[in-house]
């Protein structure tokens, strides 16, 4: 969360961004100027209109028994149910989500708190193990766990992740990384060193070289055999079998601003990684959790817009390859958002917020592909895990 100066005063960051309210009061966001998002000029922060809404996409349903060489889980970051159908209302009752005939509710309490936050949230989908609020890849005891990621590498996949905030930010660091302190931002980047995942993106330069200790971590993944991306034209040009791309200093603007980063990583990814032993791969709409913290409708509802047509791009590569099991889920909801009003018709919502910190109630999953209907049912967060686990071969 928050700058070491408020760490104390604040009981705990809610937040997966590393944002706390009171930074946010004042215009930064760790060190970010959002300034100029803070007014309503982005319509008003409870109402949001789209005149255009884009087009889905419909795949059909592949091989119930194939084999699974491929998993693609997608966490949107405090995506609940509230958060989809707020989308959906406001995309004309369409969203390619809609395309999942098998769902299930995922219960994402941390083992010391029913609220949770993204380390411990996404924890229990990388990991199978329920953690403690604020730890990351480790069990309660501080004890390193492997992650559904470290397990394809142990089968010989090749691995990436690609996200929109900081890539030492929580989730992201869930699949790769190790720590009881999610704000020991530098200590978690420095681990992505020797990681082995062949496909990292995101923001948090910062991290990587303007380090306490000196290190350049960008110039050690290069002498590595990474090649080092930090613009569009960079991704499009990539040929190479070792990506690193860090987009911003810390987490990347709204994807008005930022622009396709995430799409077009997210489809980079996967022709990177595509080969005969198979990958796993975590995209993560990493900024509707923001919004939904900031109260802003508007831009929460294009974050999510952002991550449901990567999920088409997702889900229709994946009905060609037949091979792929595709899960979409959140680490926990956000905002305590209610659509109190809205229309179809006219793609306009009208929602209220109770907070601005998460809310605790059970989130969805969505599975496509060979054996997506073992994800049908209530259980936890960790279970999710361990359903993905057995399925990968
Ligand atoms: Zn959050
Ligand atoms: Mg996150």
């Amino acid at each position: 969360c928050c700058r070491s100066t408020l760490r104390e005063t604040v009981w705990a960051c809610p937040c997966s961004a590393g944002f706390c309210i009171a930074a946010f009061a004042q215009g930064t966001d760790q060190g970010r100027d959002l300034s100029k998002y803070a007014d309503d000029s982005f319509g008003e922060d409870d109402k949001y209109h789209v005149e255009t809404p884009y087009q889905t996409v419909s795949v059909s349903q592949v091989r119930r028994n194939a084999k699974i060489k491929n998993v693609i889980v997608l966490i949107g970051d405090g995506m609940g149910l509230e958060q989809i159908s707020t989308g959906w209302t406001l995309n004309g009752g369409h969203l390619n989500m809609d395309n999942f005939k098998y769902a299930g509710y995922s219960r994402t309490y941390a083992s010391d708190r029913l609220v949770n936050d993204s380390s411990s949230g996404g924890t229990g989908v990388s990991s199978g193990i329920k953690t403690k609020y604020g730890y990351i890849g480790v069990d309660d005891d501080g004890n390193p766990v492997p992650s559904l990621l470290h397990y394809a590498q142990s089968l010989g996949k090749k691995t990436g992740v690609t996200v929109t905030c900081r890539i030492n930010d929580s989730t992201p660091a869930d699949f790769v990384c190790h720590s009881t302190d999610r704000h020991e931002e530098e200590q978690i980047a420095s681990q992505y060193i020797g990681c082995g995942v062949d496909f990292l993106s995101g923001g948090g330069l910062k991290f990587w070289k303007e380090r306490s200790d000196g290190r350049d971590l960008v110039e050690e993944m290069k002498k590595d055999g990474y090649t080092f991306v930090d613009d569009l034209e960079g991704v499009r040009s990539f040929k190479g079998d070792k990506f690193l791309g860090l987009f911003a200093p810390l987490d990347m603007d709204p994807v008005l601003d930022r622009g396709p980063v995430l799409r077009e990583t997210a489809r980079k990814a996967i022709e990177v990684l595509d080969n005969k032993k198979g990958f796993f791969l975590m995209i993560e709409g990493s900024q509707i959790d923001d919004w939904a913290h900031r109260n802003k409708v508007g831009y929460m509802a294009e974050e999510l817009f952002e991550f449901d047509k990567i999920i088409g791009d997702v889900l229709q590569w994946a009905e060609k390859d037949g091979h792929t099991l595709v899960i979409v889920t959140a680490d926990h909801a956000t905002g305590g958002l209610t659509l109190i009003d809205g229309s179809l018709e006219n793609r306009e919502v009208k929602v209220h917020y109770s907070t601005k910190g998460h809310n605790g109630i059970v989130v969805p999953v969505f599975a496509y592909g060979p054996h997506a209907e073992d994800f049908v049912g209530v259980y936890e967060n960790a279970e999710l895990s361990r359903r993905i686990h057995a399925l990968m071969k």
